[in-house]
């Protein structure tokens, strides 16, 4: 049991109008025994299978890739929340978040993993059949075969449902494919494909597609910038008999199928991204310990300090938001049969604006931390000596692949809209109250005392940012809101702070009973969080203010702005110091 909520909370999106309290947030300072020992397992797989034979990987040896698959399939890493029916360990999903964070610290085969784990085990086991299942599950799980997901089309990637494969509904009930798709993760090896197809070219539907079906072919790896030990190819599929019985999901709901699984792709992108991002905290850490100029190790330059500080900082913000919502997670499919595949579904669809927030924070975090990484190393971080220059060129995809950050930028304000106008999230009633509060006489609030008690007051102030622009855009714009992409990214922006925001001071509130040795760096982090997240929600609720409305109208938001974002800035220079004292000290990233 990760958490204390129970799944009748669990409303996706209700943390922007609700005051969380302390106390009851899943974090790794929470992690059981049993965590810690299948963490260990997927560490030492990870350091001594994967990052040992890397270079190896890279030289595109997919027999290599596939032992790895397998191995990581007979150590249960494959299938840590599957059923045991079907072959798997079934742990709760923070067992999973564990070793997709160790998994995210191996490179390449993250990729390899993630597709296997993401893209074909997990849709076939939120859709598929108990015959389906039967006959491929366990295949996948044990790493006996590999499968791929096959949605993106050379003219259809983001509009995925735009896609022109083709199916025929066959006499005997099975179905003819045709058509061509691209960028196939594991398109090199895989035994199983997850094809998506329009049936009479106009009901869009997932189809389980075996190599060994005629017709079933695959074209060149591509030449990538990264990632050169995952494969990545078209998938060509030229008049391919598919029998009725592999159908998965029903025809015509190909989307349901496409869009929960790429929900739980997001959360696990971010959750490698996370694993990721540790390692390169621990190789700049040592590197700035260990390298010296003008006399004097690099790590104790205050413009170095500052970038340890500030990686660590962003690494524990997104972390404590993949904690938090592995807790929600968890909290709803707890006590209910694991293969009840119904409500895991279910779940992933009401946390979709969660995943959509982690998958951006998670791969622009990466992204900084990767950035930063090469910094540090200078010239060395440009060579390929060190590992540093190949994080840098393999991280670039995050931000592309599960949805680009564009797509799930607008995702995440366009469906939390979505549920207000449904009536399921009380969005419009918390904007007309908020409407009040701003125009009555401003309140005086003294300074708390209470442990980030001043951070806790931010985050209260943020949402009400959010909850302000989202407000005023569905008032200014109706149902044409959708046409103004610069503002919903901009509310995406404030969303995605606020969230993190709130992880992380939950987290280091606890930390103060959970983790005592590590709490005042764990505040120190959620801390300079906040306090830069302040000057980012303000300015993206600035930009878009002024793209609504000017004159008088732009002077009073703007100063109601001014009022609810009254937020004094705390010395996060210290902070920062502190933080890359600590990682330097410990020789890698360690706040738990
Ligand atoms: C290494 C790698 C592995 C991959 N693995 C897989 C896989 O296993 N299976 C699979 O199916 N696909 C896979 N993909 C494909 C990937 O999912 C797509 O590349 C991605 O969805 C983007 O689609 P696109 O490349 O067609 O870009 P486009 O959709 O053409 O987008 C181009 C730009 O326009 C923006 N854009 C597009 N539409 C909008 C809009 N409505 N509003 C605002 N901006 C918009 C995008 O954000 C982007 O910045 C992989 C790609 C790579 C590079």
């Amino acid at each position: 049991m990760t958490t204390t909520a129970t799944p009748a909370e669990i409303k996706g999106g209700a943390w922007l109008l609700e005051e969380s309290a302390p106390g009851d947030t899943f974090t790794p300072e929470r992690l059981s025994d049993e965590h810690r020992l299948i963490d260990q397992t997927a560490e030492e797989f990870v350091s001594k299978e994967i990052i040992a034979n890397h270079e190896q990987l890279e030289t595109k040896d997919w027999e290599l890739a596939r032992q790895l698959v397998r191995r990581a399939g007979e150590l249960g890493l494959m299938g840590t929340d599957v059923p045991e029916a079907y072959g798997g360990v079934e742990l709760d999903k923070a067992s999973s978040v564990i070793v997709g964070c160790r998994i995210g610290q191996g490179g390449s085969f993250g990729s390899t993993y993630g597709a296997q784990t993401g893209l074909a085990i997990l849709p076939l086991q939120c859709f598929g059949t108990e015959d389906q299942k039967t006959r491929y599950l366990e295949k996948l799980v044990s790493g006996e075969w590999v499968g791929a997901y096959c949605l993106s089309e050379s003219g259809s990637g983001s509009d995925a449902l735009g896609a022109k494969t083709r199916a025929t509904c066959q006499e005997d009930g099975s179905y003819k494919i045709s058509g061509e798709k691209m960028w196939i993760t594991n398109g090199g090896f895989a035994d199983l494909f997850v094809v998506f197809a329009k049936v009479d070219g106009e009901h869009f539907t997932a189809f389980l597609v075996e190599r060994t079906y005629p017709g079933v072919s695959t074209g060149k790896e591509e030449h990538k910038m990264g990632l050169h030990g995952s494969s990545t190819t078209p998938v060509i599929l030229q008049d391919v008999v598919v029998p009725a019985g592999n159908v998965l999901g029903e025809v015509g709901k190909g989307h349901k199928v496409a869009f929960n699984t790429l929900n739980y792709g997001r959360f696990k992108l971010a959750v490698m991204a996370s694993g990721g991002a540790t390692t390169a905290i621990g190789e700049s850490a040592r590197y700035a310990a260990e390298r010296h100029q003008f006399g004097r190790p690099i790590a104790s330059f205050g413009a170095i300090k500052y970038k340890l500080g500030e990686m660590t900082a962003r690494a524990y913000a997104v972390e404590s938001g993949i904690y938090l919502t592995t807790g929600l997670l968890d909290a709803a499919l707890a006590d209910h049969d694991a293969n009840d595949a119904g409500l895991f579904r279910d779940t992933l669809e009401e946390l979709a604006v969660e995943c959509s927030i982690l998958k951006v924070a998670g791969s622009e975090m990466l992204h900084y931390v990767f950035d930063e990484n090469v910094q540090i190393h200078g010239g060395n971080g440009f060579v390929k000596d060190y590992p540093a220059e190949r994080h840098y060129r393999d991280s670039r995809v995050n931000r592309i692949f599960e949805g680009t950050n564009e797509i799930n930028r607008l995702l995440i304000p366009g469906t939390l809209i979505k549920r207000a106008l449904k009536g399921e999230l009380p969005l419009i009633p918390a904007a007309k109250r908020l409407q009040d509060e701003i125009m009555s006489p401003p309140s005086l609030s003294e300074p708390s005392d209470e442990l980030l008690g001043e951070q806790r007051k931010a985050v209260a102030a943020f949402k009400k940012t959010g909850i302000m622009v989202l407000g005023l855009a569905m008032q200014r714009y109706g149902e044409k809101l959708t046409e103004e992409q610069e503002i919903l990214s901009w509310a995406a922006d404030i969303l995605i702070d606020t969230f993190l925001a709130e992880s992380a001071v939950l987290r280091a509130l606890q930390a103060a009973n959970d983790a005592p040795s590590s709490a005042a760096l764990q505040q120190d982090a959620a801390s300079v969080w906040v306090n830069d997240a302040t000057y980012r929600i303000e300015a993206a609720a600035r930009s878009a203010l002024a793209a609504m409305d000017e004159g008088d109208t732009l002077r009073m938001n703007l100063g109601a702005l001014r009022r609810l974002l009254k937020v004094t800035p705390v010395n996060t220079t210290a902070m920062r110091r502190r933080l890359a004292d600590a990682v330097v000290d410990r020789a890698g990233y360690s706040l738990g």
